[in-house]
């Protein structure tokens, strides 16, 4: 076994191990989603724009089992304590009754009637969760439990949704029950991932496409440098920048910065003050970017578009502004180690790189960040491998299916 399916199984276990304790029965049922990141294609969501994000080999697990009462009890593990355990009735769920973590799962329940679910003869659930995502390291622990959630009650209760509609599901819950503005990137990621593969996604029409990385062949992976800086301008500069976006494109007489290509920009230099201008330079040329990345991987395969995402990071350098020293810096540890290409991902201000290098240089690279961000007074960063995987699905039950192994996707 590989050490994502020992560690998905490991979950598996927990979960099962969890539910017994906290419902004192065995659960029915045994679903995971992935965390994602995010290969290229920054700051063009907003912008209804490109991006190329790709499931990862960290799960959220959730055991369930149906109950009589039309009662949801749903309870979640953080750090090494006991379960918090909430509980609701299905027909009280609501954006204003909802709170805290479980404003996710419950949310989502409520989010599935909003998008035309008949709730009226869903049974109650028992749910219990784990997750090996550490939460809001920018790995979109929110979404995975979006998707476990919306996975399960889609099967469980009939509803009959596609994956693009259980994304949209996930976004609702998120912009509605939790509050907080995201796109649908996330979900998409997580629902529509598949093996050695990232998720184009069309920000616009929602369109998506599976684009196979082709990793595995050309013995290349990614590596995560977590910086664990957050800055808390973060929330005023992503507000700023959007504003910049949307001054640019009124003042250039689009509907968004996506209508514009990069033969636009010397007009965009004359009509715009020097800041707005890089602003919309970033996002043009970044749309460009994910989509030239998707030809490449095509055409030439992985190797072939290391310059894309160093291109990407110099961007959000230079134009965008939204690096940070920790960044940058090991942006440049994963150069000078041999990298392909490496890029901050995510929104900046703090957060991840990632690399895209030879296996073989996965524990040089390790210790090249640790040394670098040591030497510069930096706080040690996490360093670790992902690896592109499938997206949200059904597991057997461990020990359900004689000879199978626990953990084991089963078909979806
Ligand atoms: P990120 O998605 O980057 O991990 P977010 O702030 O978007 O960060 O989402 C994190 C929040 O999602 C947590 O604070 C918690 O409320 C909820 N959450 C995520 N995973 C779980 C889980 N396994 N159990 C309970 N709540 C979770
Ligand atoms: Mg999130």
């Amino acid at each position: 076994m590989s050490a994502a399916t020992t560690a998905l199984a490991a979950l598996a276990e927990a979960a099962v191990a969890g539910f017994g304790r906290t419902f004192g029965r065995p659960p029915t049922s045994l679903w995971s989603a992935p965390g994602r990141v995010n290969l290229i294609g920054e700051h063009t969501d907003y912008n209804d724009g490109f991006v190329l994000p790709f499931a990862i080999d960290r799960h959220t697990v959730m055991a369930a089992a149906p109950r009589g009462d039309r009662r949801i009890r749903v309870a979640s593990v953080f750090a090494d304590g006991p379960a918090d355990v909430v509980e609701a009735a299905i027909d009280d769920i609501a954006p204003a009754t909802v709170d805290g973590w479980s404003a996710y799962p419950l949310g989502v329940i409520w989010a599935a009637g909003r998008l035309g679910a008949d709730l009226a003869a869903a049974a109650g659930l028992d749910l219990y969760l784990v997750s090996d995502i550490p939460i809001g390291a920018g790995l979109s622990s929110s979404a995975a439990i979006e998707a476990v959630v919306a996975i399960a009650i889609d099967e469980l209760w009939g509803l009959g949704f596609d994956r693009s509609t259980l994304a949209r599901i996930g976004r609702l819950a998120e912009n509605e029950a939790v509050g907080a503005p995201t796109g649908i990137m996330d979900q998409s990621a997580v629902l529509l991932g598949e093996t050695d593969s990232a998720v184009l996604l069309d920000c616009r029409s929602l369109v998506t496409q599976v684009v196979p990385l082709g990793l595995a062949d050309e013995q290349l992976t990614i590596v995560v440098t977590d910086t664990r800086v957050s800055h808390a301008h973060a929330t005023g500069g992503y507000a700023a920048r959007r504003a910049s976006c949307e001054k640019g494109a009124a003042i250039l007489g689009v509907p968004s910065l996506r209508d514009l290509t990069v033969d636009d920009l010397a007009r965009a230099s004359a009509e715009l003050d020097d800041e707005t201008f890089r602003r919309v330079r970033h996002v043009v040329t970044e749309n460009d970017r994910v989509l030239a990345t998707v030809e490449r991987l095509r055409d030439a395969g992985p190797g072939a578009i290391g310059e894309l995402l160093d291109a990407s990071h110099s961007s959000m350098r230079d134009d965008f502004e939204i690096s940070v020293p920790e960044l940058d810096l090991a942006v440049e540890v994963a150069r000078r180690v041999g990298a392909v290409g490496s890029r901050m991902t995510g929104g900046g201000f703090g957060g991840a790189s990632i690399a895209l290098i030879r296996r073989s240089l996965v524990e040089p690279l390790r210790q090249a960040q640790e040394q670098a961000f040591a030497a510069s007074g930096h706080r040690a960063p996490e360093v670790f491998e992902v690896v592109p995987s499938a997206g949200a699905g059904r597991l057997a039950l461990p020990g359900a299916l004689p000879g199978s192994l626990p953990g084991e996707e089963t078909a979806r």
